[in-house]
């Protein structure tokens, strides 16, 4: 894998964005089922992902970030779930957490996978940095899916 630190910064914002919409999206479905617990991790998730993405773009506001395509960082839907075009509004805490895990996770292996053999330094340090902190997002996830009833 080979990435220079343009193309991986933009890799990051781009998943940054898109986790944070998605946050957005789940918060407002989970109020609607009137779980307001779970609404609120979601919002605290949103606004995670918000503040990730303006460090990188303060970090990023020197060098010019190319545009990629959007197939490479999309959350993916499960089968169960919905298809792409949009979330199953009838999805439960229970799903919509293991969803969000699910995507926490890739979103981890990804930079796992970045950090671990990229041949650029400077990008193997930032996304080692980045790993740590989607794992720590799956794990608070886990813990709400530990005590979140399946539905
Ligand atoms: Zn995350």
């Amino acid at each position: 894998m080979s990435h220079t630190l343009p193309e991986f910064l933009a890799h990051a914002l781009a998943m940054e964005n898109e986790a944070a919409e998605r946050y957005l999206e789940l918060a407002d479905m989970m109020e609607s089922h009137g779980k307001a617990d779970v609404a609120s991790l979601f919002r605290d998730m949103h606004r995670f992902s918000i503040m990730h993405r303006d460090s990188i773009q303060q970090r990023t506001s020197a060098i010019e970030v190319p545009t990629l395509r959007h197939q490479d960082f999309r959350w993916i839907y499960p089968p169960e779930v919905g298809d792409e075009d949009g979330f199953d509004p009838t999805m439960k805490p229970f799903d919509a957490l293991q969803y969000a895990r699910t995507n926490e996770v890739r979103a981890m292996e990804y930079y796992q996978a970045v950090a671990r053999s990229d041949s650029d330094l400077a990008t193997r340090d930032l996304a080692a940095e980045f790993a740590d902190e989607e794992q720590g997002h799956a794990r608070e996830l886990d813990q709400w899916v530990e005590r979140t009833p399946p539905s």
